[in-house]
């Protein structure tokens, strides 16, 4: 889950990362309010989710309240690569000497945690990393051992930091190191982290990625979350604690295990190539326990794509057998009654498969066709999807 610069900003003061005042609004009658409460110059800065936000004209520099009313106007409802402003955050503004680049992420390919960071900031990150990336620097950062004072000097001196400033951004790489690990993030990164006319550290704008997985051992949060800006269909998966991805092809996908959900994906994928490029509509993995509830709850989600034309149903009877899968299926789709609508492909293998394929053949749904593999089932349901 991705911060907004506003909670990114509120997390870092938390830890007592060097950060200035900042209020949202909603309206520039609440810019106003929010700048005459900080007093003095303000900045205003539109709260999307994307980076290049000040050549989209999305923060501005308010001298006076009026201006911070004005500048609010101007950003709110200003579209910034297909994301439109609904909130503005109003800081207090900075006097700024120089601008800096710092951010500690995952890094997955090499199992282990990156730090990037540059003394020449005020420039997008990917533009450096191309044109001087000689100015980036790229240091490994152990997980065990983290970003201690030491570690942070070395990230400093290979950043090509002078000297004389060394030591105060390394104190606070290593406060951004503890946002890092304490909130269990994925990524913390601060563009600019400035020097100020008078001689401060301070961390202007701030990304955080939290990782979900560790979601339940930060009860505060879920309350970051932007529920207004999630997809309906993920909302309503998430509900029933299904793993559900919104696509945006034809076919909707069900099946059992994350392998088997992406192997299906480029099955139905490939299929489609032959029935004018439908594609899959989502992945949803029902997990190994499927019980009837569950099966109603995943079709129940992707018949509720308006995209969706047919749906897959692609299960490997494990633990859980083929014979209840069946009975999970015909139970669902007397739960759905008439919101079951689209036409079902369903292909059964593995434990009891045919006890399974017979629940289904006795109930005879006129929306099922029972298919005999993978390939065929994906080809019946893509060609379905096709009409
Ligand atoms: P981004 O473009 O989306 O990354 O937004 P930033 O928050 O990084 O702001 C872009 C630029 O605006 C910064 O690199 C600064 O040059 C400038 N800026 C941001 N806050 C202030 C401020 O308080 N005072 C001044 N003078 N400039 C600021
Ligand atoms: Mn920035």
């Amino acid at each position: 889950m991705d911060l907004y610069e506003y909670q990114a900003r509120d997390m870092f003061e938390k830890h007592g990362v060097p950060v200035l005042r900042g209020i949202v609004a909603d309206t520039p009658a609440e810019a106003k309010a929010a700048a005459e409460k900080i007093g003095g110059v303000t900045v205003v800065k539109a709260q999307v989710k994307t980076g290049g936000r000040g050549k989209a004209g999305g923060v501005k520099v308010a001298k006076t309240a009026d201006d911070a009313f004005a500048a609010a106007e101007a950003i709110l409802g200003l579209d910034i690569k297909g994301h439109v402003v609904k909130r503005v955050m109003v800081a207090e503004g900075a006097r700024i000497a120089q601008e800096y680049y710092f951010s500690v992420l995952l890094d997955r390919a090499n199992r282990s945690y990156l730090s990037l960071c540059s003394y020449e900031g005020g420039m997008e990150i990917e533009q450096l990393a191309v044109e001087r990336p000689e100015a980036l620097a790229k240091v490994e950062v152990n997980p065990s051992t983290g970003i201690d004072l030491a570690k942070a000097k070395e990230i400093a001196i290979e950043a090509k930091f002078p000297a004389e400033l060394v030591d105060k951004v390394a104190e606070v790489f290593v406060t951004l190191y503890k946002v890092y690990v304490d909130e269990d993030a994925t990524l913390v990164e601060v563009n600019p982290l400035v020097l100020t006319e008078d001689g401060d550290i301070l961390a202007l704008d701030g990304k955080v990625s939290l990782d979900e997985n560790a979601g339940f051992r930060h009860a505060d949060h879920e309350a970051l979350e932007d529920k207004a800006a999630a997809d309906p269909l993920e909302a309503k998966a998430k509900l029933h604690d299904l793993n559900y991805v919104k696509l945006d092809g034809e076919v909707g996908i069900i099946g059992n295990g994350a392998g088997l959900v992406m192997s299906t994906l480029d099955v139905v994928a490939y299929a489609g190539e032959n029935h004018g490029g439908v594609r899959p509509a989502n992945f949803l993995d029902i997990g190994g326990g499927a019980s009837a509830e569950v099966m109603a709850a995943g079709l129940d989600v992707i018949l509720g794509d308006p995209q969706v034309k047919s749906v897959f149903v692609n299960v490997f009877g494990g633990i859980t057998a083929c014979d209840a899968v069946a009975n999970g299926i015909v139970a669902a789709l007397d739960i759905l009654g008439d919101a079951a609508t689209k036409p079902l492909v369903v292909r059964l293998d593995g434990n009891s498969v045919e006890e399974g394929r017979q629940i289904l053949a006795a109930r005879n749904h006129p929306l099922v066709t029972l298919a005999t593999t993978m390939d065929d089932g994906a080809d019946r349901a893509a060609a379905l999807a096709a009409k």
